[in-house]
């Protein structure tokens, strides 16, 4: 009990806690630094980063769903709703398609479902919100990204493939 004091004694008296600090300071001060300076620097991302999801079309315009309502049917964590209805030329597309970011869990089944690559997850990962419902991807701001990202969606794929 008496040494641990005096230990304590000493090592407050020749502030030693506060030299074994400076010398991890002074061990990393030299090393090469890990930190980046995000926004400006980026690490690299996986090819298999799941990000934003996007809503495909094919090359004239058309939606690529279908409705058939797998996604909705393995999401895990039940963040997408479809609404759908038959067309006049008696196909079926989607009248609703929300998925609701504050539920998903970027699991990728939505994507690993789909027959027709329609539902997809992009490497986009800066996105925000700051009201409520800002999270809420509906069918209209899906299909938004899924033009504007269409040709790395694309390649995307196409790697994919490649590795399968
Ligand atoms: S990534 Fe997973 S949790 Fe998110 S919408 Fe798709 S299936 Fe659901
Ligand atoms: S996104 Fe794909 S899996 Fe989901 S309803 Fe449309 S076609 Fe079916």
């Amino acid at each position: 009990m008496t040494m641990t004091r005096l230990n304590k004694f000493f090592k407050s008296l020749f502030l030693l806690e506060l030299l074994k600090g400076l010398a991890v300071t002074g061990r990393y001060f030299f090393r090469r630094k890990v930190t980046l300076q995000y926004p400006e620097e980026k690490t690299p991302l996986s090819p298999r980063f799941r990000g934003l999801h996007a809503l495909r079309r094919y090359p004239n315009g058309e939606e690529r769903c279908i409705a058939c309502k797998l996604c909705e049917a393995v999401c895990p964590a039940l963040a997408i709703t479809i609404e759908s209805e038959e067309r006049e030329d008696g196909s079926r597309r989607t009248t609703r398609y929300d998925i609701d970011l504050t539920k998903c869990i970027f699991c990728g089944f939505c994507e690993e479902s789909c027959p027709v690559d329609s539902i997809v997850e992009t490497h986009i990962f800066e996105y925000h919100g700051e009201q409520r419902g800002d999270l809420l991807m509906t069918k209209q701001r899906l299909l938004e990204v899924g033009d504007k990202y269409e040709k790395e969606i694309a390649a995307a794929r196409r790697q994919d493939a490649a590795y399968r």
